[in-house]
């Protein structure tokens, strides 16, 4: 039988100005929320993603980062940027009340859900799999803790697209009964803000998305992502 989740295309979303509002949505699932903090699962693509996120959504949240990205290649790259999630975690004085969980590396079920996808571009079918399986992890960990949300820092990149991420959340969130957050985090500057506060703690950046087809690409390719800004105290509006 087919799960909610696999309704959801491997196709980008419509164009921009037809979509939903995430950031929208999100403000108003702010506004509503009681004194009582709820607890968050934040799936956490990478720390530098993970920087401005979690300095927005810690004003509301009590939140454990969860740590499973099966699609980083090679093991070597996989624990670098474990640890630059460990030491974000430490330089922005988030240690003791901020969790992490961690799932070891084990690459077999991403290749198995990405088979015959090797040859897609950044952006294609491939990447939805690889959304999907991270998403699903997510989503069944946080039932499991007993979260009142789930949500991921996946949102965070202009190379991602929200609306294939929004969609499969939800679609987890209907199957695991638990509540998907809704998120487009690049809104009001956080792509930014995370360049600026990986520069501030020296946090490592990784040049390429992370599994091995993206290593590849990027080793024949210059790097056309926009050099990081330069580091000035920034404003970031919190809603
Ligand atoms: S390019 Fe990035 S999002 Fe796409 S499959 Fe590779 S690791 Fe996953």
């Amino acid at each position: 039988m087919k799960s909610a989740s696999d309704t959801v295309t491997r196709k980008a979303g419509p164009a921009a100005g037809e979509r939903r509002n995430y950031q929208q949505e999100l403000d108003r699932i702010l506004l509503q929320q009681q004194e009582k903090r709820p607890r968050l699962l934040l799936h956490s693509c990478c720390g530098p993603c993970s920087s401005s996120v979690l300095e927005y959504l810690t004003q509301f949240f009590e939140v454990t980062v969860f740590w499973y990205n099966p699609n980083i290649y090679p093991q070597e790259e996989f624990d670098r940027r474990l640890l630059a999630q460990r030491e974000l975690l430490e330089k922005m004085g988030f240690a003791g009340r901020v969790g992490l969980m961690t799932v070891p590396r084990d690459s077999a079920p991403w290749y198995r859900a990405t088979q015959g996808l090797e040859g897609e571009p950044e952006g294609g079918a491939r990447c939805t799999e690889c959304f999907r399986l991270r998403l699903r992890e997510a989503a069944e960990a946080a039932a499991r803790g007993g979260y009142d949300w789930y949500c991921s820092t996946l949102t965070l990149s202009r190379h991602k697209d929200p609306v294939r991420i929004n969609a499969l959340g939800e679609a987890f969130a209907e199957e695991f009964h638990v509540r998907w957050l809704p998120s487009e985090f690049k809104k009001r500057g956080r792509e930014l803000r995370s360049q600026q506060l990986c520069a501030q703690y020296g946090i490592y950046r990784q040049n390429y998305c992370g599994c091995e087809y993206s290593l590849a690409k990027r080793n024949v390719q210059p790097d056309e992502r926009p050099a990081p800004a330069p580091v000035t105290p920034a404003v970031d509006s919190p809603r």
